[in-house]
């Protein structure tokens, strides 16, 4: 497996491997890398992969200024070590400075149709952020094909949206959420949970089992589901953010709980927010 550090490096030994006719994927990651990171590493293998490309970067300009940049997990070693047994070809560890120049000015921003709710909303700044870096990586990396988790569930949406909009050269595959076996997602975020909060978290996942049950059953007005959904998640210890019922590909709101519908959910356990979301 190789190691980059340079942008440009990395964008060269990339560029010649397109020129070889090698099929790259690429699989962008803030680290502390876990099994769901990993099984977006499957996914490029099955796909057919002949080199996937791990990038592991705490991006700076995703985080608003309360977040938790300066404590984020980083453990470079153990990635390295677990993108290799995964069956990575290349890792790229940039550094803010070299994806940044100190004067960076140009921006890849979606207008809002998609970015000014859920996430977005709650966090004014975030998708500006991970557009323009992950639209970096896409420049850097050459990629045939690029995997996001559907744990990002409008991350995901944004990505699409950018690639089609922006003409961007490349597939999206989106992997589905990989959980422990209570039903938690995993998260790097999950490692600053004490044992009570990890309890509460539980919360996250038993609902939207509930809330698919519910849907099986027919459709049902939203309003008085997510009330439901709210309390619940309140009763177990969580300080919720947002409980959203919302069109799968457009990601706009719904009045009824029914097959198809995506149902985003965003808590803080203690002080740290965690998603989940699932596809009625
Ligand atoms: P992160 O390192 O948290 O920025 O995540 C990097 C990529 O891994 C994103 O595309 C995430 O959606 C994906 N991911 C994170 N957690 C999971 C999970 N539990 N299952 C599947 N994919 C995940």
């Amino acid at each position: 497996m190789r190691t980059f550090n340079d942008p440009n490096k990395l964008q060269r030994w990339a560029l010649a491997q397109r020129l070889a006719g090698r099929k790259i994927a690429l699989v962008p990651t803030m680290g502390a890398l876990h099994e769901g990171h990993l099984s977006l590493i499957a996914a490029a293998k099955r796909k057919g992969a002949d080199e996937i490309v791990v990038s592991v970067f705490v991006n700076p300009t995703q985080f608003g200024p309360k977040e938790d940049y300066a404590q984020y997990p980083r453990d470079h070693r153990a990635d390295a070590a677990k993108c290799r047994a995964a069956g990575a070809t290349a890792i790229f560890f940039p550094t803010p400075e070299n994806m940044y120049a100190p004067d960076h000015s140009v921006w890849m921003v979606e207008d809002g149709a998609l970015s000014g709710s859920l996430c977005g909303a709650r966090r004014p700044g975030h998708f500006r952020g991970v557009c323009t870096v992950v639209a970096k990586l896409f420049n850097i990396v050459h990629p045939n094909f690029a995997v996001f988790g559907q744990k990002d569930y409008q991350q995901q949406t944004i990505i699409r949206r950018m690639v089609r909009d922006m003409n961007f050269d490349l597939k999206i595959v989106v992997a589905p959420i990989v959980r422990e076996p209570s039903g938690l997602a995993l998260s790097s975020r999950n490692a600053y949970l004490s044992g009570a909060e990890k309890e509460s978290a539980l919360a996250l996942s038993r609902a939207l089992k509930k809330l698919k049950a519910c849907a099986k059953n027919g459709p049902r007005p939203w309003k008085a589901v997510k009330e439901e959904t709210w309390d619940e998640l309140g009763k177990a210890g969580l300080r919720v953010d947002y409980v959203e019922a919302v069109d799968a590909d457009t990601l706009a709101p719904v009045a009824t709980l029914e097959k198809g519908v995506a149902v985003l959910l965003a808590a803080y356990a203690g002080k740290t927010r965690l998603i989940d979301n699932a596809v009625m």
